[in-house]
């Protein structure tokens, strides 16, 4: 499973985060993205939220300043 974290070589923190937040996706100190997942979540459903993490990178969201995301299914 670790492999899928490794794709487009996105660094992905694991933090214990409130149970209703999935996980989200920032910039990190060089500007380059990086994913915060919640380390509560079972490995199936980390790797839902990282994938649709990679879709906000991809599609350019995280730039937007405004972005936060919180509790996503
Ligand atoms: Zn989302």
């Amino acid at each position: 499973m670790t492999d899928l974290f490794d794709v487009d070589q996105i660094p992905v923190v694991l933090m214990n985060l409130p149970a209703h937040i999935r996980g989200f996706c920032c910039l990190g100190s060089d500007y380059e993205p990086c994913i915060v997942l919640n380390a509560r979540l079972p490995q199936e459903q980390r790797v839902r939220a990282y994938l649709h993490e990679i879709e906000h990178i991809r599609k350019g969201e995280l730039y937007d300043a405004g972005y936060t995301e919180y509790a996503e299914t």
